[in-house]
């Protein structure tokens, strides 16, 4: 079994039901189990600035699917969602990243792992400091050093 991070965002169509209907979903995923969800955190977009605000979940999963069968997995979620891709950094109904995956590190076209810019995100490691302590993020430090790090800091967990 290896352990998981997944970073859901979402800031289209309703983003707090488009993350609860997600967690549903990940703990469906065949070989995987949800161990544990985050609170949702509210922050301003990054990037074009004409968009709502997002809405963004960690979620801790065990699994025995190897990282780009998970991947795939977390892909076709994102397609149940009608995600469309558009424009970089633009607007979306669910964001699904694979974070970490055991201390893995991992750099392919389609995968990179740790996840390229999770280090720099507040609404990455606020929840992911929530459900996964302080955990270290491999080749780039502790995620609360990281978090005392940020230049930007909007997240504001929000009460369900
Ligand atoms: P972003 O999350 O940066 O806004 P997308 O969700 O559209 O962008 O993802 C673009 C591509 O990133 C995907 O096609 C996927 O193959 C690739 N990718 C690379 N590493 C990861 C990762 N760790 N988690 C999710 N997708 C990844
Ligand atoms: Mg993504």
């Amino acid at each position: 079994m290896s352990r998981v991070f997944v970073g859901l965002g979402s800031n289209l169509h309703q983003p707090a039901r488009q993350l609860q209907r997600a967690f549903g979903e990940l703990a469906e995923i065949p070989g995987t189990s949800l161990e544990a969800r985050s609170s949702l955190y509210v922050s301003q977009p990054m990037g074009p600035a004409d968009q709502p605000d997002y809405l963004n979940a960690v979620a801790r999963l065990e699994t025995v699917l190897e990282p780009l069968a998970l991947l795939d997995r977390l892909q076709a979620i994102e397609t149940l969602h009608q995600r469309r891709r558009e424009r970089h950094w633009g607007p979306r109904t669910l964001d699904l990243d694979l974070l970490l995956y055991d201390d893995l590190v991992m750099d392919s076209p389609r995968l990179r792992i740790p996840h390229p810019g999770m280090g720099e995100r507040d609404f990455v490691l606020e929840p992911l400091l929530e459900i996964g302590g302080d955990i270290e993020i491999p080749g780039r430090g502790r995620a609360a050093d990281l978090l005392a790090q940020c230049r930007v800091r909007t997240a504001r967990r929000i009460d369900e």
